[in-house]
């Protein structure tokens, strides 16, 4: 059935979504009504539609400039450096950091053949460079497994100078770990706990 196998197929390039999972949801969809597959339909165009990135941290949003950037009583002197959008939310649920983000969309993997160029790094020199007022803290917490290391080092040598200081969140995180995947309680204190590189 083709109909059947391009579904299933373009089911498994979901992260995290295998030939077994990708079966389930082609017959949940099967046997869903015409308006159940219709309300999917247009929230995944308009996921589209609707949600650019952010102008300055890369955010995902609706507007130009999202609300925390365009929020007055966040720490606009504090960036902390994330590779995915979804890690914002993450750090936001511990409470623990009030500055603003920057969202590089991946790291520096050399292996794979990923450089500085193929993520938001050009970027975020620009937006320290122009900061006004300057930015005073830069807290990587780019993921704690080897990408994550070897973006987190390079951007520490890349912005070394330009502001007062970097951290790098480490107390709690346990290696090879995902960000998003981390509990909120774990996230806050390698928040806290982070140390200068
Ligand atoms: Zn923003």
């Amino acid at each position: 059935m083709k109909s059947l196998d391009r579904f299933v197929r373009a089911l498994r390039r979901l992260p995290g979504v295998g030939p077994r999972q990708a079966e389930r949801f082609a017959a949940y969809f099967l046997r869903a009504s015409q308006g159940e597959t219709e309300e999917f339909i247009t929230a995944l165009s308009s996921l589209k539609e609707d949600i650019k990135l952010c102008r300055v941290c890369f955010a995902y949003s609706e507007t130009d400039i999202c609300a925390l950037c365009a929020d007055a009583s966040r720490d606009h002197s504090q960036i902390c450096v994330v590779e995915d959008p979804q890690d914002i939310e993450a750090i936001e649920k511990t409470g623990a950091y009030k500055g603003l983000y920057h969202v590089l969309h991946g790291a520096i993997s050399p292996l794979d053949g990923k450089s500085a160029e193929h993520v938001k790094v050009r970027e975020l020199l620009a937006r320290v460079q122009q900061a006004q007022p300057p930015i005073r803290e830069i807290i990587l917490a780019t993921d704690p497994d080897n990408e994550g290391e070897t973006t987190a080092l390079y951007l520490a040598d890349l912005l070394r100078g330009q502001v007062e200081q970097i951290t790098r969140i480490g107390y709690g995180v346990p290696l090879g770990g995902d960000i998003d995947y981390m509990d909120e309680m774990t996230l806050g204190y390698s928040l806290k706990g982070r140390t200068k590189i």
